[in-house]
């Protein structure tokens, strides 16, 4: 039996769980927080609820691997990938207490993000689909009407500004009865790339962000899992520059999701 956690816990205990102290919510961002936190639609007379923010973070600085003209005086400058070819995933997962009730759609707005994010955001989601049956599918449009994330009764996928060493951000709501949604938001300061294949798990020399790696970690969160501390799990919170192994579920991930549906 898998901890389920409290869902009273909200938002604060969320940030305080993050593994670390530079996992912060950007102050852009931040700003707008109590008008998400409560967000009533014209015409359904409910209240949606934020119930979790989920930060990925770098284990790297990103800035540094930033070009020369673009990085901040006297950061290191990284010259090759920090990742290292993964070990064995575990059998550990951790639910977030939802999940999605039937099939949908991903609403993305590709701009600001690299040529062929729609294809690898859909096959993100489908990884997570090919795991078990009852899986729902996720289905990605592209939607140019997405500027932020809002509880709006649409999932919804965009590239932003995040500072520090944010990767992206999964903000999920709910809207009672079982509904929730869950919007993910890529951040643009970050160099991502897309990797032609998994390989074996690590681009070494690469210095960026393989947009699906990450991409198939958040969208574990929309499908109702959080993270564990088993570093080559899909579900562990931060990532590594070159590193490719998150597009392949661990035991524990596989294992979290069958838990679920
Ligand atoms: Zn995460």
């Amino acid at each position: 039996m898998a901890p389920v956690k409290s869902r009273t816990l909200g938002v604060i205990a969320a940030l305080v769980a993050l593994p670390t102290a530079a996992a912060v919510i950007p102050g852009r961002l931040d700003a707008a927080t109590t008008s998400w936190r409560s967000a009533r639609t014209a015409g359904t007379g409910t209240t949606a609820t934020l119930v979790r923010v989920n930060v990925t973070t770098a284990r790297d600085d990103p800035s540094a691997a930033n070009t020369d003209a673009m990085r901040a005086p006297g950061r290191r400058r990284l010259r090759g990938a920090t990742c290292t070819n993964p070990g064995a995933g575990t059998n550990a997962y951790s639910l977030e207490g939802w999940r999605v009730s039937g099939p949908t759609t991903a609403h993305l707005n590709p701009a600001g993000g690299p040529a062929g994010a729609a294809s690898v955001f859909q096959a993100a989601f489908n990884t997570w689909k090919a795991a078990d049956a009852n899986v729902p599918t996720i289905s990605v449009m592209s939607d140019s009407s997405v500027s932020h994330q809002q509880a709006d009764h649409k999932d919804e996928l965009m590239f932003a500004s995040l500072s520090g060493r944010n990767l992206a951000v999964t903000y999920t709501w709910s809207w009672g009865g079982g509904v929730y949604e869950s919007d993910t938001v890529f951040n643009t300061n970050v160099a991502f790339f897309i990797a032609p294949g998994e390989g074996d798990g690590c681009y070494e020399g690469v210095t960026k962000y393989d947009l699906q790696d990450v991409a198939t970690h958040e969208f574990g969160h929309t499908y109702g899992l959080d993270h564990v501390s088993a570093a080559f799990n899909t579900m562990a919170p931060t990532a590594t520059l070159g590193e490719t192994y998150k597009r392949s579920l661990a035991s524990g991930d596989a294992a979290g999701l069958r838990r679920i549906y």
